[in-house]
């Protein structure tokens, strides 16, 4: 759904289909499936002689909708919605790879993304090799023969470290791969993968997507090419978007850029204000010039985003009497929120790694993360006074 008008116009009018009510908000069509004008109607559509609509598990107005707008910011093709960012997940890769294929993928994915691959994907044959994501040697040195995709979240969770995509694209590229990219954290709204030569890109719509904290869905996006057989997996395996979320998301996404710049204002005022903090020892933050990648967070991305992490002085308990000081932060591992959430990562999100991976990997005791809300920043700070 590539067209030549600006983000903006297409966030709020990308992708509508006006019923014959003449609606201007667009219309919620909760239904299982669709009838026909009479059975050759019928024999065509699911021929395929006739393209339309025949039961919602594979295609629903509302879910349309949502697909052709979010592809339509992503500058793809096309856009599959799926049930949740896991399924977004598991779609591709079971459409795109079988048994005996190499997947290899960034150490610093998100904790269920981990499971999925480790627990049921390897079960299914799948060969893996996890490796840093902002060391490209390493990939280098990871790609075999088989090797089908390259899988990544940039910025990363919690720790907000930055891979080169189009390095990456580069190098999948020439090893007859193909790079995902999970854009959750920067949305399009500031980080487009494919015009760096990402394939393809998975949503867990859950977050910043609908931004409100409402509903679970996901997507993937990419070339027709690439999509058909997406879509061939959605419809047997039968992961598909509920029409109601899709009609939250859809409505989400108008609202999308001046979100993201919200959260991304006040992210980045919140991660200056904690460097000047005594009992702060480091923070991490995309959009902050002591990062150690802020030059290519700044080339390809347009903000820093919404999450920021720090260290506090001390351990654990250090971590968790600032958490416990809080009264307006909701304690809980979500992000992606209107309101501003705060995490302990080494007992929660990152709580199934042994203590010697979370060393490895800088999820220290005293680590904490803030998904920055839409909250005056003022009240965000006030709320952490006890710093
Ligand atoms: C939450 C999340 C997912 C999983 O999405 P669900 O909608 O919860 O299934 C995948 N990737 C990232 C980066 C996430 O933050």
């Amino acid at each position: 759904m590539k067209n030549n008008k600006k983000f903006e116009t297409n966030s709020v009018r990308a992708g509508s289909i006006r019923s014959d009510q003449g609606e201007h908000s667009e219309a919620l069509y909760l239904t299982s499936s669709f009838v026909f004008k009479n059975a050759k109607e019928a024999a065509d559509r699911f021929s395929n002689v006739d393209v339309g609509n025949i039961y919602s598990r594979f295609t629903n107005p509302s879910v349309k909708m949502f697909e052709d707008r979010l592809a339509s910011l992503e500058g793809a093709e096309q856009c599959i919605a799926t049930s949740t960012g896991m399924s977004a997940i598991l779609a591709s890769v079971m459409s795109l790879c079988g048994k005996g294929d190499h997947v290899i993928i960034s150490k610093s994915v998100f904790g269920t993304t981990v499971k999925l691959f480790d627990n049921i994907l390897k079960k299914w044959g799948l060969d893996l090799t996890y490796v840093s994501l902002t060391n490209l040697d390493e990939w280098q040195n990871a790609v075999k023969k088989n090797t089908k995709l390259f899988f990544v979240e940039t910025p990363s969770n919690p720790l907000t470290e930055i891979c080169d995509i189009s390095s990456l694209a580069d190098l999948a590229h020439q090893s007859n791969s193909l790079l995902i990219v999970d854009n959750c954290f920067c949305t399009p709204a500031h980080q487009l993968p494919l015009k760096f030569g990402a394939d393809i890109i998975i949503h867990s719509a859950t977050k910043y997507l609908d931004g409100q904290g409402r509903c679970l869905g996901g997507a993937v996006l990419g070339s027709k090419e690439y999509m058909r057989h997406v879509v061939d997996f959605l419809r047997s395996a039968g992961i598909s978007m509920s029409p109601f979320n899709a009609w939250i998301f859809f409505k989400g996404l108008e609202t999308l850029k001046i979100r993201m710049d919200a959260h991304s204002a006040k992210a980045n005022d919140l991660a200056q204000w904690l460097e000047k903090q005594k009992k702060v020892k480091k923070v991490y933050y995309p959009g902050l010039p002591s990062h150690p990648q802020y030059k290519l967070a700044m080339k390809q991305q347009s903000a820093g985003g919404g999450i920021v992490s720090f260290e506090v002085d001390g351990g654990k308990r250090d971590a968790w009497n600032l958490i416990d000081s809080t009264t307006l932060l909701s304690i809980t591992a979500n992000l992606g929120d209107t309101r501003s959430t705060i995490t302990h990562p080494a007992t929660t999100t990152h709580s199934r790694l042994s203590q010697k991976e979370r060393d490895s990997s800088s999820i220290t005791n005293n680590l904490i993360r803030i998904a920055v809300g839409l909250e005056d920043i003022e009240d965000i700070k006030e709320d952490l006074s006890a710093l």
